[in-house]
């Protein structure tokens, strides 16, 4: 029996593990949950799997939290109530939880930095979905991960896509994930991306795009955030970075292809010029049955692939001129050090501002581009930890200033 928690239980990643929880109750105890705000669909987590403790963000809702456990009635009450934690120290302490084996960094955004921290200090394996947190702090966590021997299993269908054709290698040594060493044999990457909200649509027609566009995604259904990062290819672009520094490879080692049918979730290219790609339904279900199951492979009743149903699998380049997030996530991580960190600060703020209908979906890409400029001359090579955080709140708020004075200037519709 694996014993896991689960960081933003609440969200799309969080309640997807926690369906695969319920789907193999002999072989997976949850023991820790966390989420933001949302306490209704918390309670009924609770209700049903039981953990040991629970931490919310809002460390002012704790008491209203402990509240209502106490005042469920005894048919609803999960046995001994879990302990409630909140605030960043009780995140922090909810993922470093000392009887999980394993650790789903469902939390979204670069505020799953610290609680992802401390689940690696206290040695957990992770399950990471939270890309943000390996994209904004490489540097510090790749150390910390050599340091404490946590393997970081990645849960992003294409880097768990490229995890898995590697298993079929003579490198497939897990110890070789995540240490910024190139993997051996392995030549290049290719990405595949579904192409997001905008695919079908004309660059000229994004003038008029908006929050109700963006965040209707063609074949994934996820959180808005990362829908919206989608849309703008910034997703694809993060994950350029993050395979970077979980496989080792150069950056022009690290294509993107637009794969409309999202069947093939990556692909690998190997010495010899073989390709080796994994395929199946887009179901986020799959990589994190992968990461929980590791290094076996549980049988289950999903829906099968069936090639012939799909009809064509087509391939073409991303539209470098449509998609400028992509360009400005390779110049970060080219210029690696503490940019990365500044790119995903004014791209979660920039989001932040379009989804509160602040800004238009144009000025995403233009807020990053001129905080990212601005960093340039103060830029940390090998930054700590503080330089990681420092920057992230300076980033946000540049992008917050940038669009209160300038919205005049910014805002196309
Ligand atoms: P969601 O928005 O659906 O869920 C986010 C979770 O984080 C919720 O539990 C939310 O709690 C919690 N949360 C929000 N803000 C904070 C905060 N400040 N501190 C602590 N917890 C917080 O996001 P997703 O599940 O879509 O994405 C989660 C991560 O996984 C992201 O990094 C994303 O890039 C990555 N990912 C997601 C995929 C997907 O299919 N969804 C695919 C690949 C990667 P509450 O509900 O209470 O607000």
């Amino acid at each position: 029996m694996k014993a896991i928690s689960v960081l933003g239980s609440t969200g799309s990643i969080g309640t997807q593990t926690l369906e695969i929880a319920a789907e193999f109750p002999g072989r997976f105890k949850v023991v820790a949950l966390t989420a933001s705000r949302n306490l209704d669909l918390l309670i009924e987590q609770i209700i049903e799997h039981r953990p040991e403790v629970v931490a919310l963000a809002d460390a002012e809702l704790v008491a209203v939290l402990r509240q209502r456990l106490q005042d469920l009635n005894p048919g609803q009450r999960p046995g001994p109530l879990p302990e409630v934690l909140g605030g960043s120290d009780g995140l922090c302490a909810a993922a470093a939880w000392p009887s999980a084996d394993l650790v789903v960094t469902g939390i979204v955004g670069c505020a799953g930095l610290l609680p992802t921290l401390a689940a690696i200090r206290a040695g957990k394996d992770l399950a990471l979905a939270n890309k943000e947190t390996l994209i904004a702090a490489g540097p510090v966590v790749l150390p910390e991960l050599k340091t404490s021997g946590s393997r970081l299993l990645p849960a992003d269908s294409e880097h768990s896509a490229i995890f898995q054709c590697l298993q079929g290698t003579p490198w497939a040594d897990s110890a070789r994930l995540s240490t910024g060493v190139p993997t051996p044999g392995l030549r290049r990457i290719q990405l595949t991306a579904s192409g997001g909200a905008f695919r079908d649509w004309p660059a000229a027609d994004l003038t008029k795009a908006t929050v109700a566009d963006a965040t209707s995604h063609p074949n994934w259904t996820m959180g808005r955030k990362i829908t919206v990062d989608s849309a703008t290819l910034m997703n694809k672009g993060l994950e350029v970075i993050e395979a970077h520094y979980l496989f080792g490879l150069d950056f022009d080692a690290i294509e993107i292809v637009i794969h409309p049918q999202s069947i093939i979730h990556s692909m690998v290219e190997l010495a010899d010029s073989s390709v080796l790609a994994q395929l199946g339904w887009p179901d986020m279900k799959l990589p994190i049955l992968y990461c929980l199951s590791w290094p076996d492979r549980l049988a289950t009743p999903w829906r099968r692939l069936d090639l012939t149903e799909v009809g064509t699998l087509s391939f073409r380049a991303p539209d470098r001129a449509k998609y400028p997030c992509m360009e400005l996530a390779y110049a970060a991580g080219r210029a690696g050090g503490t940019m990365p960190a500044v790119l995903n600060a004014a791209n979660e703020q920039a989001v932040a501002l379009f989804l509160d209908g602040r800004i238009h979906f144009l000025d995403i890409p233009r807020l990053i581009e001129r905080i990212c400029e601005r960093h340039g001359a103060d830029l940390r090579a090998d930054p700590s930890l503080e330089d990681v955080l420092a920057v992230d709140g300076w980033a946000r708020a540049a992008v917050r200033e940038a669009a209160a004075t300038a919205t005049a200037q910014l805002l196309i519709a």
